[in-house]
């Protein structure tokens, strides 16, 4: 029943499927994913099998918000670091943020530079978000037709000069504009005013930080963004969701068929502002991790679809920007390699099970970047997968990382979820920690991959 130029036949008592998990055989033809058969079926002749065992075998995770700061902030990441940090934790696709590389990805001339650097670097499918800054509404339609997957902006200070926030009437503008053509506008939504009113104390104690980034700043802006979407039919994208408040007013408009869909992140469903030590920002980032209370809000969205996808928003630094005062501090945690255990850890003791964690972190960022070869095990997708010993348990150390730098919030904690081996169009980019050579494409909109 499969075709004959089936080269591989995946077998794992445990296949994460789109109908849920079974023992079953998954036959791979030329990189794609020819047929998912029972467990038991034959190997086709010249076919090579592997047998996984009672080891999970998942869609390989899509990660569509990674900064990889390549050109120009080298230091801080880069093509060849992330896209091997990304194999080695069971990503197969990362999508890469328009900002703070230099240059960032605001004219086809910037994307066409990235791409430049990223294709002999990358390990997994790599693709781009272009950004949308004041001065580039013109730009934004040639970028999506040079294969950018849609754009990101900021309502407040980006953190970088040559990034800068779009006011609301910019905002406004440009959602009207990327609308015209169908695109996608991803927001890092925290309202400037009441960031602005918020007690800006500094120091080292992470209670002044909460204190700086109240939640009043993301349900006031996604508020907002949500008026704008309804009334241009706009299709927008909340970034990072850390606000638990800002369900209900998303939970409305969704039912309400207003174009929007959430995100949220591996530190904000994992970490808690109650175990933050003083001065230890590596656990800063913006919108700010915070209360366990609010932690059970967003586990509760996620389970009720509120919430579509978990991304890693990996955004590292050297470790000298990591000084121990919260409002000088690089804002940003490195979490690329450690996504898929971390959640993985947190949602089983909360109930969730593989086939939960693959819809977050696989079929639901793919859908939501228009990935239709990515994000699930079945016929006619890419064959890309990640192989899990979900009991087995690790403690992080970060000179294991792949990561440039070592610095992350996850350093000495247990997890659950060992990522055995990675695979990419039916080819092993990663086992147990030993990458292959880079055989990673990079990925446009316009070619439906
Ligand atoms: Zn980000």
């Amino acid at each position: 029943m499969s075709d004959p130029d089936v080269t591989l036949l995946l077998r794992s008592t445990r296949v994460v499927t789109p109908e849920g998990i079974r023992p079953a055989s998954v036959a791979v033809a030329g990189g794609v994913i020819d047929a998912v058969l029972p467990y038991d079926a034959d190997t086709p002749g010249g076919a090579r099998r592997e047998d996984f065992g009672d080891d999970v075998l998942l869609p390989g995770l899509v990660d569509t918000h990674v900064h990889v700061n390549d050109p120009g902030r080298t230091e801080w990441e880069g093509f060849h670091t992330a896209t091997r940090a990304a194999a080695a934790g069971g990503i197969t696709t990362l999508l890469d943020m328009p900002l703070n590389s230099l240059p960032p990805t605001t004219t086809v001339e910037h994307l066409r530079i990235k791409q430049r650097v990223a294709a002999p670097k990358a390990h997994v499918d790599t693709g781009f978000w272009g950004g949308a800054i004041p001065a580039n509404t013109k730009d934004l339609r040639p970028l999506y037709e040079a294969g950018v997957f849609g754009f990101k902006c900021f309502l407040s200070p980006s953190g970088v000069e040559e990034f800068p926030e779009l006011n609301q009437e910019q905002l406004a503008r440009a959602m009207a504009e990327i609308t015209g053509f169908g695109g996608l506008l991803i927001v890092h939504a925290e309202d400037p005013g009441h960031l602005a009113d918020a007690p800006q104390r500094g120091g080292p104690a992470y209670a002044d930080f909460l204190a700086s980034r109240p939640r009043d700043a993301e349900n006031t802006a996604i508020a907002g963004l949500i008026a704008h979407a309804r009334r241009l039919n706009a299709r927008v994208h909340v970034l990072h969701l850390s606000s638990g408040d800002a369900l209900p007013l998303i939970a409305a408009a969704k039912r309400e068929g207003v174009r929007v869909t959430v995100e949220s992140c591996p530190h904000f469903l994992t970490l808690t502002a109650e175990e933050v030590p003083d001065g230890a920002t590596e656990f800063k980032c913006c919108p700010p991790i915070r209360e366990a209370a609010n932690q059970d809000a967003l586990w509760a969205g996620l389970a009720d679809g509120t919430i579509d996808c978990i991304v890693s928003d990996h955004s590292p630094c050297t470790t000298d920007l990591k000084t121990p005062d919260f409002a000088s501090a690089w804002g940003g945690i490195s979490s690329l390699q450690l996504g898929l255990p971390a959640v993985w850890t947190e949602a089983r003791r909360r109930g969730h099970g593989l086939d939960d964690v693959a819809r977050w972190m696989s079929a639901a960022p793919a859908a939501l970047a228009g990935l239709s070869r990515k994000g699930a095990i079945e016929a006619g997708r890419d064959a890309d997968f990640a192989v899990l010993a979900p009991e087995a348990a690790f403690t992080v150390d970060p000179a294991g990382l792949f990561h440039r730098n070592q610095v992350t919030a996850y350093a000495g904690r247990t997890l659950h979820g060992v990522v055995r081996s990675t695979w990419l169009r039916g080819v092993r980019i990663a086992a147990d920690g030993v990458l292959a050579e880079p055989a990673g494409r990079l990925l446009e909109r316009n070619d439906r991959s």
